[in-house]
């Protein structure tokens, strides 16, 4: 199967809630979407997320660029890498670089299973079964972040995440507590800092959580900064989480050395597409590290089923309304699709409206 053409498209995808940070807010989701054909009639389909629109042209003619180094060469997600690998070997394959790379790994495994006429689970070893998930929210204020608390758990979720990191400890305590008085005890709360406390203010903030039931506190401090991770670690018996924005897994490599954190969460674009996330996840295996995914969940259900350390996907859906099929989700457990590939297929009805 030899690669003909790589296509890459820029959309800009109206999200249902924008999600607000302590840091800044994500009001739509910018997507590159790359198909790759093949002389089997077979296309392989990924997305990347470039996070601010300001990314979104450079990605796309980076992904274009790479297309006529693609044209001609076999469909083999372990040559392409190795070929990608050489090409950045000098610029230093982070950043944009890897995002690409990720991009058209993660559409080479999708053509790869479609010409296995499997789903991307069954080609990795794997079998479909419903992958436990846990709702994903934003910085929402209290009386919304009550809101979507309630949804989240009369859809059957039983693990959900807010953002926290509100002007002071007294607002991230009364939103926890609201939600908590909302849910009940026997649902889990997940909360997500979004880098933006110093280190000293992290273990000021975490100390009172510890009384919360919180299940994880998540990027506390700056995601370069493993050792103030390591520190906030050492100070709380919070169970510290991070690794979505670990670019491959020598970032992932380096943090866990460092004692950073105790739970894992690669996004399946940054750790280096489906070939990066199965080295990520032999990793944390060997290191005894719960591995957790972050958004990309249509491809991310998939790699959850094969991680022997699996604990929860993250449901936040950025490519929904551009997909012929959105990932279902079913009693809080995202449903793997039955279907060749990934099962990313577009709606190239939405994706006119959305095109930049
Ligand atoms: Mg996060």
């Amino acid at each position: 199967m030899i690669i003909t053409a790589l296509t890459a498209r820029a959309v800009n995808v109206p999200l249902e809630y924008p999600v607000r940070t302590s840091v800044g807010t994500v009001a739509t989701a910018p997507l590159v979407l790359i198909d790759i054909a093949t002389d089997a009639g077979i296309v392989g389909r990924a997305y990347v997320f470039t996070y601010t629109p300001l990314a979104l042209a450079a990605t796309r003619d980076l992904l274009i660029a790479l297309g006529t180094v693609l044209a001609g060469q076999p469909a083999v997600p372990a040559d392409i890498d190795r070929v990608l690998e050489g090409r950045f070997r000098l610029l230093g394959a982070t950043g944009l670089v890897r995002m690409a790379m990720a991009g058209i790994d993660m559409a080479l495994w999708d053509a790869a299973a479609q010409r296995l006429g499997v789903p991307l689970v069954e080609m990795l070893g794997g079998t479909r079964r419903p992958i436990p998930a846990y709702d994903s929210h934003s910085m929402d204020g209290e009386a919304l972040a009550v809101e979507r608390a309630v949804r989240a758990v009369g859809q059957g979720f039983s693990t959900l995440k807010t953002k926290i990191g509100y002007a002071t400890l007294a607002e991230d305590i009364r939103v926890i507590r609201a939600i908590r008085a909302a849910i009940g005890e026997d649902v889990q709360i997940l909360v997500d800092y979004n880098q933006s406390l110093s280190v000293p203010e992290a273990i000021r903030r975490g100390k009172p959580l510890e009384a919360e039931g919180i299940a994880w506190i998540e990027e506390p401090t700056r995601q370069e900064d493993y050792q103030g991770h390591a520190r906030i670690r050492q100070a709380l018996t919070l169970p510290v989480q991070m690794g979505e924005n670990w670019f491959g897994i020598d970032e992932m490599t380096k943090a866990l050395d460092a004692g950073a954190t105790d739970l894992a969460m690669p996004d399946a674009m940054k750790i280096g597409g489906v070939t990066g996330w199965l080295r990520a996840a032999a990793l944390a295996h060997s290191r005894g590290i719960p591995m957790s995914s972050h958004i990309f969940q249509e491809v991310s259900c998939h790699l959850m089923a094969v991680t022997p350390t699996a604990h929860l996907l993250e449901r936040m859906d950025l490519a929904g309304p551009i997909l012929a099929h959105p990932l279902p989700f079913e009693a809080g457990c995202a449903v793997i699709p039955d279907r060749p590939g990934t099962g990313i297929d577009w709606n190239e009805a939405a994706i006119a409206r959305y095109a930049v």
